[in-house]
């Protein structure tokens, strides 16, 4: 049976820009305008879309690394909005944070060992012993040794270091992780080690993952259900097997049409999206994918299309269904 461990409401987030000789507000980035969904224990969210979609800032607020404009996170029975930062410091000990950057999110004045230990340390946990004691257990778990524990991450591969990354998020034992691009800067050989890696720790340890990637390609064996974004919301979320094989929003056709497939016999059209994405400041009117969908109509320009559950678990953001 499915049990929600992550509730996501109505999630907006609203930069404001500013303007005149006062700086008073005179317009906002809708970076996120309006997003909604529910993670289940033990399963993988995939989250995609092209840089600029909001998924980056949607997995920041979820953590509240960046605060809401609006809307509500449920984590468990906990609303995560409401809480003052010393509780929200607490919780995070439950839901920890993978980055894309292995190098830049780690140090590099700090040996592995203290970068490891650091979160155990934030949130007391265990004495020196235990702490050490845990990180020589993470490393081995992550496929790393006991003696790499006394290195710097400039001594390690890119690989290696989304490693130690992925030991330093596991540290306090969460149940939620947080993974924003985690493989887009490997080298493709190694982005397959590191997604299976990521796989073993989720059943060995029931981890339940929010996965975003900018790619459909690498969250589809990850992910059991993925969802999409476009400027700021999202336009289609289903179980995997059907996003790929039956895509209904003419966004999510057209990026899965540019996903290289390994079958020399398999043929596909591949979509092009007729210009860039829309600036967030100024998002088309309807729906912000008219000015690039091959489907628009005039409906399609005023309207902005309900996201709603076309058939059982899977819900589409488009006026033709
Ligand atoms: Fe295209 Fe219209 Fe659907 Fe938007 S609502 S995706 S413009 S067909």
């Amino acid at each position: 049976m499915t049990e929600p461990l992550l509730k996501v409401e109505n999630l907006k987030k609203h930069f404001p820009i500013t303007g005149g000789i006062l700086g008073r507000p005179v317009s906002s980035v809708k970076a996120v305008d309006g997003v909604s969904f529910t993670v289940n224990k033990g399963e993988t969210l995939g989250i995609v879309g092209e840089s600029g979609c909001g998924k980056s800032t949607t997995g920041r607020m979820l953590m509240r690394l960046i605060d809401p404009s609006d809307g509500k996170v449920t984590f468990e029975d906990r609303e995560l909005t409401s809480l003052s930062n010393s509780e929200m410091r607490k919780i995070r000990r439950e839901m920890q944070m993978v980055f894309q950057d292995p190098f830049a999110s780690l140090n590099p004045r700090h040996t592995v060992e203290k970068i490891l230990e650091e979160p155990l340390k934030v949130h007391g946990m265990g004495s020196a012993k235990e702490r050490k004691e845990r990180v020589h257990e993470l490393l081995n778990i992550v496929g790393l040794s006991s003696y790499h524990a006394k290195r710097y991450p400039h001594q390690f591969s890119g690989g290696q270091r989304q490693r130690i990354g992925i030991a330093r998020a596991l540290m306090t034992k969460p149940k939620l992780i947080i993974a924003d691009e985690p493989v887009s800067a490997l080298d493709v050989s190694i982005q397959s080690q590191v997604l299976n890696l990521m796989q073993d720790l989720q059943k060995e340890f029931g981890l339940t993952y929010i996965f975003i990637a900018h790619d459909l390609g690498v969250v589809r064996h990850i992910s059991d259900r993925v969802g999409v974004m476009y400027l700021g919301k999202m336009v289609e979320l289903s179980d995997s097997e059907n996003l790929y094989e039956k895509p209904l929003h003419p966004y999510t056709q057209a990026l899965l049409s540019a996903v290289p497939v390994p079958d020399p016999d398999f043929e596909r059209d591949t979509i092009l999206l007729q210009g860039d994405i829309p600036s967030p400041s100024n998002p088309p009117s309807g729906c912000t994918f008219h000015t690039r969908c091959p489907h628009a109509t005039d409906m399609c320009k005023q309207k902005v299309p309900e996201f709603k559950e076309h058939q059982p678990g899977h819900y589409v953001a488009c006026h033709l269904y």
